[in-house]
């Protein structure tokens, strides 16, 4: 058996404690080990608003007293956060923790629609979000049957809402001083078998699902990171979006841990994170390859003074050859990291340690991260070998507990002797760094976030003039990659511009942006195998042949 074993010592977790209690309550914890005066905490680089660990303690815990004595929120409840970066999105993620919800991200870009089906799938009980976002959350929340009073917002205030303030404000007003206990893993079960969070992924196929990320999954990939990353390390910028498994683990939880400060950006524009990169004197940049790229080709970048930046980090979907050489060229000394993983293991299974801190490794994922194992298959079903290319699979303490409520994708992903399937494809050198090759399940990446095919095929196939259709994603210089649709027309119907620009129309209404289809292209039929699956490497193939004979 050829089984690649990670080359860091093992991390020693602990078994019942909840998330909450391990980062606030234990000993672990900054608010245990260092004076108020010196803890750090999330800072809104807009508005300036700032909460330090203490605070967040506080008021995630008054926040969870009014959950549950006035709202009556029970354990295993699902709250949905539907926001854009806001110091206020973890008070109230930690706030719903404590009192044994679980927590779902959403991405503030959904419409109506996504939003009423993230809700559903969650099955959402609270929805907490901002002013902005009130439009499509009130549609949604009534969508799903989330009565208007569990509607809370985590910032601004609107006539008839709950803002987090006030229930912060109800919580502290409890008789036992707003102390309602926090929730513990019951008897019998340990942190691995208790849910704290639900992120949207669509795997390996079919449409997005609630990943179900239990409270040692994040303990786990907290310790497994900590453990790679240099002590000095004390500032990290917030720019990816926190709805994402990236901007959880790594803006939101590991902070706490390495009590380190986190610079908070409300939304991503290049003029807003470079200024906030020089007035904070940010020195590591954690990104995805769609910002990298901007800041190598835009010129703006040159107005800013960039040299105590000393190194990259990238993660999420796969960063070109040619921009890491731009990136090495217009940054000369710094050093570049990345990390691979996927939301069904809790973000990362590889990545950089320190020494490996270097453009030499650049296009290497990493190496294996603590107590976790990688196994490749090979195509002919044989385990990969050093240097041999099949799909990584991968177990460890980080890899999640399944899909909600969807048993055969949960089996069809995750088998039973604990090894997560994850589409991609690569192999591992003699020096145990992984490189990624090629992704083999359908999920298409538009700047780094995850687009389902099905989700596209199933709104085109609603269409009138569309009897078959196959979605794939294709290279775009800037978002990496981009849907593309290959529609069989209804008999009768002409192809021909008009149509093509029909159908890209009917996606654009019905979807946010990040899915909208690239192109369309009209086929004759589309390859599926007996059992009606698409074929989505023939199609693939045909669609490379053509442009080839072109
Ligand atoms: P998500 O669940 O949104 O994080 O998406 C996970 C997928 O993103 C992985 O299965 C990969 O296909 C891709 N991905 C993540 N990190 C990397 C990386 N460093 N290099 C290449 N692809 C990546």
């Amino acid at each position: 058996m050829v089984i690649f074993k990670s080359l860091q010592p093992d991390i020693n977790l602990p078994t019942h404690l909840t998330d909450w209690d391990w980062l606030f309550d234990s000993p672990i914890s900054p608010i245990s080990r260092f004076p108020e005066s010196e803890l750090a905490g999330y800072l809104n680089v807009a508005t300036k608003e700032r909460v330090n660990w203490k605070q967040v303690k506080d008021y995630s815990t008054y926040i969870s007293t009014a959950l549950v004595k006035k709202y009556g929120l029970k354990e295993g409840d699902a709250v949905s956060l539907f926001s854009q970066n806001t110091i206020w999105y973890p008070v109230a993620m930690f706030g719903g923790l404590r009192a044994g919800a679980m927590i779902s991200g959403a991405s503030p870009a959904y419409n109506i629609e996504e939003m009423s089906y993230a809700l559903k799938t969650a099955r959402a009980k609270f929805l907490m979000t901002t002013p902005g976002s009130m439009g499509v959350a009130a549609a949604s929340a009534k969508e799903a049957g989330i009565p208007k009073e569990n509607v809370f917002l985590l910032e601004g205030e609107l006539p008839g809402y709950t803002t987090i303030q006030d229930l912060i404000r109800i919580g502290k007003g409890y008789g036992d001083g707003g102390q309602t206990p926090a929730f513990k893993i019951p008897p019998g079960k340990k942190n691995k078998d208790v849910c704290g969070f639900l992120s949207f992924s669509s795997g390996t196929t079919g449409l997005p699902k609630a990943v179900m990320i239990s409270h040692q999954n994040v303990i786990a990939q907290c310790l497994q990171i900590a453990q790679i990353t240099p002590s000095n390390h004390k500032k990290i910028m917030a720019v990816l979006p926190l709805f994402h498994i990236t901007g959880l683990v790594h803006q939101l939880h590991l902070p706490v841990l390495l009590n380190a400060e986190v610079i908070l950006l409300p939304s991503f524009t290049l003029p807003s994170m470079l200024s906030a990169v020089v007035e904070y004197k940010l020195s590591e940049l954690l990104l995805v390859p769609p910002i990298l790229i901007r800041l190598v080709r835009d010129p703006i970048v040159n107005n800013y003074d960039l040299r105590h930046v000393t190194r990259f980090s990238s993660g999420a979907a796969p960063l070109s050859e040619e921009i890491i050489q731009l990136l090495q060229k217009k940054f000369p000394g710094t050093g570049f990291k990345q990390g691979y993983g996927m939301t069904e293991s809790c973000s990362c299974i590889t990545a950089h340690p320190p020494e490996k801190y270097s453009y030499k490794y650049a296009n290497s994922g990493g190496s294996i991260v603590a107590s976790t194992e990688v196994k490749i298959i090979k195509d002919d079903g044989t385990e990969a070998d050093v240097n041999e290319s099949g799909e990584i699979l991968a177990r460890g303490p980080q890899i999640v507990m399944g899909y909600l409520n969807n048993p055969a994708a949960t089996r069809e992903t995750f088998d039973t002797d604990g090894w997560l399937h994850t589409g991609d494809q690569g192999h591992i050198d003699s020096q145990g760094m992984i490189y990624i090759t090629d992704r083999i399940k359908e999920m298409i990446k538009v700047k780094g976030i995850g687009v389902a095919p099905a989700e596209l095929e199933d709104l085109l196939l609603g269409h009138p003039k569309v009897e078959d259709v196959a979605v794939l994603g294709v290279k775009d210089e800037y978002a990496g990659e981009l849907p593309k649709a290959f529609v069989v027309l209804k008999k009768g119907v002409n192809r021909g511009e008009r149509v093509g620009k029909e159908l890209i129309a009917f996606v654009r209404e019905k979807k946010t942006r990040y899915k909208w289809v690239k192109e369309i292209e009209f086929v004759d039929d589309i390859p599926k195998s007996t059992s009606g699956k698409i074929l989505r490497r023939m199609l693939r193939d045909r669609a490379n042949h053509a442009e080839r004979a072109v």
